[in-house]
């Protein structure tokens, strides 16, 4: 395993147009601020990079995620003969949950949920709703690649507490529990996917239940698209038979195994 600084490794953005890829990426998230600058500097190694508004961080006034279909269907359509990598960063479930669906979507009510408070349920409500939108939103997605040979993959950067463990609400600073460390990941293969590369779905399907962090999300990657470089390791890859499944996963202070999050050193 290499220890190397990592600026001293290269971006997947960059091996994949090395490997004859054009990247772009599309999102609904801010160009700028505390949590635009790292997408971005991901965004600006891209052959393509739209975002639906041009705002920071700080702003609260967002689009919906839906906004990212029409900046999808224009650069399918410009690419269409192309090896394509999207990047579609939504904004998803993110807090303020209220402010992420349209009043169609508006289907849970407080007294559907099982919180304590008041209060509670009328955020795991809107947080519901919200998931229910994320799923039009990921379904209006993988519509787009029916017709291709084409994978997507949907993953969370972090879990969310919404008083699932009766108190906390949010992510990172707030509470410290498996809500938040668990995050939901999700890949689709389209039938012509399936039919031209036959060993994936059975790859895919044997890791479902393997530990891993995404920091490491580039092997996997890598692996999938079978692009070699010097720096992929497939103790990191979550689809490779080296997988090393007994990594310990650490985050701050504590190590997560088995559910359980356990301070380091204790
Ligand atoms: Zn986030």
């Amino acid at each position: 395993m290499s220890n190397k600084p990592w600026y001293l490794y290269t971006n997947l953005f960059d091996i994949l147009k090395a490997a004859g890829y054009h990247t772009a990426w599309l999102s609904n998230q801010e160009v700028t601020g505390i949590y635009g600058n790292v997408p971005r500097a991901y965004a600006d190694r891209c052959n393509e990079k739209k975002f639906t508004t041009i705002h920071d961080t700080e702003t609260t006034v967002y689009e919906f995620d839906e906004k990212l279909l029409p900046l999808l269907d224009d650069s399918l359509k410009a690419n269409a003969s192309a090896k394509n990598f999207y990047v579609l960063h939504l904004l998803g479930t993110h807090l303020n949950y209220r402010a992420r669906y349209p009043v169609e979507f508006e289907i849970f009510k407080a007294e559907d949920e099982p919180a304590k408070e008041a209060f509670q349920r009328d955020f795991q409500a809107a947080y519901d709703n919200a998931i229910l939108y994320n799923d039009f939103v990921v379904d209006e997605i993988i519509k787009r690649f029916e017709d291709k040979d084409a994978l997507v993959i949907y993953m969370a950067d972090h879990g969310e507490d919404v008083f699932d463990d009766g108190v906390h609400l949010g992510h990172g600073p707030r509470g410290n529990d498996k809500y938040q460390y668990e995050i939901p990941t999700m890949i689709w293969l389209s039938e012509a996917c399936k039919k031209n590369h036959p060993a994936l779905e059975q790859k895919i399907s044997a890791a479902k239940d393997l530990p891993f962090m995404t920091d490491d999300m580039i092997h996997a990657l890598l692996d999938l698209m079978k692009i070699e470089t010097p720096d992929f390791d497939s103790r990191k890859s979550l689809f490779s038979e080296d997988f090393d499944s007994t990594r310990r996963r650490i985050y701050k202070d504590n190590e997560y195994k088995d559910g359980e999050i356990i301070p380091l050193g204790s």
